[in-house]
């Protein structure tokens, strides 16, 4: 089976604290946490694995770093409680899974893929989506998991910038299958049952063949009103855009309108783009050379 001309990448959120907030400390263990997802999903796809495999292994692993909002280390709402969105996409044929508003489930990427494969729907939310999980015999969590302390400050944050956060990943593999996959705990201090773009198909995660793959991080209200993941494939399919030049479109739009955020992204060809129009977003690369790309702010890759 070709391996060739894979490409994985993936994102960590375009939330963050102020520029002075990042102390070295937690930016080694957030580069490190991207390269463990990126190691995951790349292992996957340098043996002949699917891109839906190794999108999926990524952000589970992101899911299990506390340093990302997703799975454990997921933001509270306003009510102080914990829910999580997530979705997958499968580029094959635009088969998708998604689930809402839950807590409880360890992996909500594996909820979502799991509605996916062995429901007729696209999306469950709330209580008939961990039902759902239960009856599917899926993983779930010890109470108290997924709240970690550094997370509780945030409420009390006046910050928007600190208030979201995402993970996410997309691919190429060497077949030419695209994928998508995106986890959150949403912003924090929301409102109970805000459900944001995460989980949303063709906002915040979205993946054709035929044009591209997208998973998204930002201000969600505005990913969803602006359909940034289905903007940028439809840029591409019946606008003849680039990639770049359509995720950067679909991003302009959002700023013009006030929101923040970016995105990662992948074409038929390979071509990887990963903007962001806020001060930093936690994002990596791999492609068939196995030599893994990591980065925070606008600065340099680092190379591994
Ligand atoms: N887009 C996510 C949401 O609105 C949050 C984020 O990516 O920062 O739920």
């Amino acid at each position: 089976m070709a391996a060739t001309r894979f490409v994985l990448a993936v994102h960590g959120g375009a939330g963050a604290p102020p520029r002075e907030g990042l102390d070295p400390a937690a930016a080694h263990r957030r580069h490190a946490g991207l390269r463990r997802a990126l190691i995951a999903g790349r292992d996957i796809l340098a043996a002949g694995g699917s891109a839906l495999d190794a999108v999926t292994a990524a952000v589970v692993a992101l899911e299990d770093d506390p340093e990302f909002n997703a799975g454990r280390g997921s933001v509270f709402t306003a009510a102080g409680t914990q829910e999580m969105d997530a979705a997958i996409m499968d580029g094959r044929d635009r088969r998708a899974g998604a689930v809402a508003g839950i807590c409880g489930p360890k992996h909500p990427v594996l909820a979502a893929r799991r509605v996916m494969e062995a429901s007729p729907h696209v999306f469950l939310a709330g209580p008939g989506a961990i039902a759902f999980c239960r009856a599917q015999g899926l993983d779930f969590a010890e109470p108290g998991y997924f709240a970690t302390a550094s997370r509780r400050p945030q409420l009390a944050s006046t910050d928007t910038a600190g208030r979201h956060g995402t993970v996410g990943a997309v691919a190429r593999d060497g077949d030419g299958n695209l994928a998508a996959a995106t986890s959150t705990g949403g912003t924090a201090g929301k409102a109970p049952g805000r459900i944001g773009d995460t989980p949303i198909i063709g906002a915040g995660t979205y993946a054709d063949n035929g044009t591209c793959a997208v998973s998204a991080t930002g201000e969600g209200e505005f990913f969803i009103r602006f359909a940034v993941a289905h903007e940028i494939s439809a840029r591409i399919a019946h606008g003849g855009q680039g990639l770049a030049e359509a995720a950067g479109a679909a991003l302009a739009a959002v700023a013009t309108a006030g929101g923040s955020g970016g995105l990662v992204a992948v074409d038929r060809s390979g071509t990887i783009a990963l903007p962001f129009n806020t001060e930093r977003m936690y994002r990596g690369y791999v492609g068939a050379d196995g030599i893994v790309h990591t980065a925070i702010l606008d600065e340099a890759y680092r190379s591994s």
